[in-house]
């Protein structure tokens, strides 16, 4: 393949805080923010606390999900002093970093209760600077499984704050709970956006990174938690087998859910796939008991800036 020529990414967000109790984000935004920049710095970084006010509350969010409220019809509605916070949030972070001001790259930081090790979350997988950077921190990072996952939806249907951006991904790191901030999980957010950062003013300075094949984890579907046909509350939970094997190829036949009952419900499908956000605490309100993705690898090409032509 040859080698493509790129723009250089020359404005870069990083977000934390889009949920508010997601504490490594938080921490490492804050962390960031205590830093400022003396204009010496190769890239311009703008560091945003995304939702200040779930932040302050240490709540995924104060009246609604904010990494739902940026899908084009969200951001064009009308809004007063009555609407939901985040929808008037989301729209002051469009005018920020997205709209005709559209930052080159958003790394929007996120964690999960499920063990999934560092995602990157995009809604692409032929962007090859997301892809670049994903194959640098999976060549980089030695103690933390790095995977790139791809949800195939148009991209004036992405809701989600890295849409903002003309490239972006949530970087998703887990598994910690929700309210709690661990050391390893922390030291990996800020690992992975140094390495990010680091990957940036390479690129940017000229630097010819080498194509490749990375493994993309494309989401299919989400499976619901069992449910009472009464109550339609849940009657069973993940089945110990299956909890925090996220990433791991669940089989036709392998037992999926443990219900209270004590019957093992196993999963039904015909083909093979890839569970991830296994038993995620904030997608029970979602009815998401988790996700599954298919695994396919992906050929990269070459890249470099166009700077040097
Ligand atoms: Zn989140």
């Amino acid at each position: 393949m040859k080698a493509v020529a790129m723009p250089t990414v020359s404005r870069v967000a990083v977000c934390g805080g889009t949920h508010g109790n997601e504490l490594a984000g938080i921490y490492l935004v804050r962390e960031m923010l205590k830093k400022r920049a003396d204009g010496t710095e190769p890239v311009s970084v703008v560091t945003v606390m995304s939702n200040p006010r779930a932040a302050q509350l240490c709540v995924r969010y104060v009246e609604t999900d904010l990494n739902r409220c940026f899908t084009r019809a969200a951001l064009s509605a009308p809004v007063s002093e009555t609407s939901p916070y985040e929808m008037i949030r989301s729209q002051e972070l469009n005018a920020l970093l997205g709209a005709q001001r559209s930052v080159d790259l958003l790394c929007d930081l996120h964690n999960t209760t499920a063990n999934t090790g560092l995602c990157l979350i995009t809604y692409s997988d032929r962007d090859w600077i997301c892809l670049h950077i994903c194959k640098h921190l999976q060549r980089e990072m030695a103690s933390t499984p790095v995977r790139y996952v791809h949800f195939d939806i148009p991209l004036n249907e992405a809701y989600s704050l890295d849409s903002v951006g003309k490239h972006g991904f949530a970087m998703e790191i887990g598994p910690q709970p929700h309210g709690v901030v661990r050391s390893v999980i922390f030291s990996a957010m800020q690992e992975g956006v140094q390495l990010m950062m680091d990957w940036i003013c390479q690129f940017n300075s000229g630097t010819l990174f080498e194509g490749g094949w990375v493994d993309v984890y494309t989401m299919v579907k989400n499976i619901d938690y069992p449910r009472d046909s009464e109550t339609h509350m849940i009657s069973a939970a993940v089945h110990p087998d299956l909890q925090d094997r996220d990433f791991c190829l669940l089989h036709p036949g392998d037992p999926m859910f443990l219900c209270f009952s004590g019957e093992t419900l196993r999963y039904r499908g015909k083909e093979a796939l890839y569970p991830f956000f296994i038993n995620e605490g904030a997608y029970y309100e979602k009815g998401v008991a988790l996700s599954l993705a298919r695994k396919r690898r992906v050929q990269i090409p070459s890249v470099r800036s166009e700077t040097l032509r």
